[in-house]
């Protein structure tokens, strides 16, 4: 019997060049790709001609156990994950759902996350020790997130914040930034970059005392400097240390 294998696959920001070449040609062996309707529209019209598998957002269970279904037939499934699988991503629901088909191996491929894609489009907002942290409380309880942007501010990370806005959440941002100012100047360096690898990408820097009346959507990542973090020519430095 040949062995069963689905791959949870990290396809990066948006566009093909954002991806690995590994994932690439995972994605270019497996018989049928799911994913969230939005990142399969995105794919290389080649890799559409495949058996696609697409569910709206929030039906992520319903997904992953469709893709389990095609494997158990026998297929080479991928399933898709924007950024990095392992990073707010698919591969640890897939790994825990994996419980129930043992005979399916399950196989993840990282791919560049949005800290990575946006850091090098503001310059270097991350070169020293840093944390992520989505403001989404859809999966994690807001008391839970607030601790955590308290701990990443007494501990001077740079920060990465993912899920910084949806429709039903719209003055996150604005109150993660109150939290944090109760520590952090309000002159800290900060940016935003919008839809990278994608129609419609933006970035901009501000500072913190800015950024909490900034606007953001669910397609944007916002960056926070630690104490060192300096704005130079529209970019962001957050130095490592070298004595120039
Ligand atoms: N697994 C993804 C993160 C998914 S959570 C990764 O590793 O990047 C969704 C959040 O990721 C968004 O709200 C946004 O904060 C960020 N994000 C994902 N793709 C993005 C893109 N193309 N441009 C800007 N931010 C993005």
């Amino acid at each position: 019997m040949s062995e069963k294998i689905i791959y949870v696959v990290g396809t990066g920001p948006g566009r093909e060049e954002g991806m690995t070449i590994e994932a690439r040609k995972i994605l270019s062996e497996c018989d049928v790709l799911t994913g969230y309707n939005v990142y399969l529209d995105l794919l290389p019209e080649e890799l559409k001609k495949k058996e696609l598998i697409s569910t709206p957002m929030r039906q992520e269970e319903k997904r992953c156990r469709m893709a389990f279904e095609e494997a158990a037939k026998g297929k080479k499934v991928a399933i898709l994950s924007s950024g990095d699988a392992g990073i707010y991503g698919m591969a640890s629901l897939m790994l825990e759902i994996g419980k129930e088909f043992p005979d399916i191996d399950v196989c993840v491929i990282p791919g560049v996350t949005a800290a990575s894609s946006g850091a090098a489009l503001l310059g270097a907002p991350v070169n020293h020790d840093f944390c992520t942290i989505s403001l989404s409380d859809l999966l994690t309880p807001w008391e839970t997130i607030e601790k955590r942007l308290r701990a990443a501010a007494n501990g001077d990370f740079a920060m990465v914040l993912y899920n910084p806005s949806s429709h039903r959440r719209k003055d996150y941002l604005r109150k993660a930034c109150e939290i944090l100012l109760e520590t952090l100047s309000p002159e800290t360096a900060c940016g935003y970059v919008r839809n990278i690898g994608r129609e419609g990408l933006e970035s901009g820097v501000m500072t913190l005392g800015e950024l909490k009346d900034f606007e953001a959507d669910m397609f944007t990542t916002v960056f926070i400097g630690n104490s060192c973090t300096r704005i130079e020519r529209n970019r962001l430095i957050t130095p490592r240390g070298y004595k120039i």
